[in-house]
């Protein structure tokens, strides 16, 4: 039986939000998911991460041309 045995890795952590200022705990199932994908920590609480989601700001939008 072949796990991925990320407790002994990563434990959850506490971080602060970039919008809010909030606390929002990393926890080491996602930091998991994170270093798979190859991202790092987020900056934004769920939260926050879901109303981008929802609003779609767009990153880029000073383009000019
Ligand atoms: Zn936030």
């Amino acid at each position: 039986m072949r796990q991925l045995d990320y407790r002994h890795h990563f434990r959850d952590k506490v971080l602060h939000c970039c919008d809010c200022r909030q606390s929002f705990v990393f926890t080491a199932g996602e930091q998991a998911y994170f270093q798979s994908k190859g991202l790092s920590a987020p900056k934004r609480c769920k939260s926050c991460r879901e109303l981008r989601k929802r609003t779609l700001i767009p990153d880029m939008e000073e383009r000019s041309g």
